[in-house]
């Protein structure tokens, strides 16, 4: 891509902002009462590595199949491929979805974990812009917020004790946003 399409495409996404945050907000709230706070699962070895707010105010819906936003109908061609896959995991802010296979899986609520920490931190827009630009330059599992959500939760799976994770995700992922802008 080069900048004339680069500056394009950031328009395009800075003007569906608002319709994809409003898509957001409407399925949050749309499933409000079904969400339980992560700290209720009873979980063994999650508390070994988030704060027990993190945990007391994340919260989990499980769900039959996990929705994102129809970006395509939004005014954004490039995400069809993101769109038509099936995820196990989605986090929107604080609160996460998970399709059946993840229900009971503890490694998937980690990983969604990191990402509720990714949302605290930059904030529901630029979360959004950064995931997208990351997604866009780099694919999925190779984008910026992905890539360190994966590298933890390989950790985590591993048995490995992350020290001070709150501090480390919060420092890497202002060094994405900064690296973005
Ligand atoms: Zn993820």
């Amino acid at each position: 891509m080069d900048e004339k399409e680069d500056k394009e495409i950031f328009s395009q996404l800075q003007q569906a902002l608002p319709g994809v945050r409003k898509w957001i907000d409407r399925y949050v709230e749309a499933h409000a009462h079904l969400a339980v706070p992560v700290a209720e699962l009873g979980f063994g070895r999650l508390p070994q590595y988030f704060d027990q707010s993190r945990l007391k105010n994340s919260k989990t819906v499980k769900v039959d199949r996990v929705q994102v936003p129809p970006l395509s109908k939004m005014g954004l061609p490039y995400f069809t491929d993101f769109e038509e896959t099936l995820f196990v995991g989605i986090t929107y802010m604080d609160t996460f979805f998970l399709a059946p296979p993840a229900h009971d899986c503890e490694s998937t609520h980690f990983h969604e974990l990191i990402h509720v920490i990714q949302w605290d931190i930059l904030s529901p827009d630029s979360f959004l812009m950064v995931y997208a630009v990351g997604l866009l330059a780099h694919g999925y599992e190779n984008s910026p917020l992905e890539r360190m959500a994966y590298e933890l939760q390989r950790a985590f799976e591993a048995g490995r004790s992350i020290p001070q994770l709150e501090l480390q995700v919060r420092e890497e992922t202002m060094l994405v946003a900064k690296a973005l802008s």
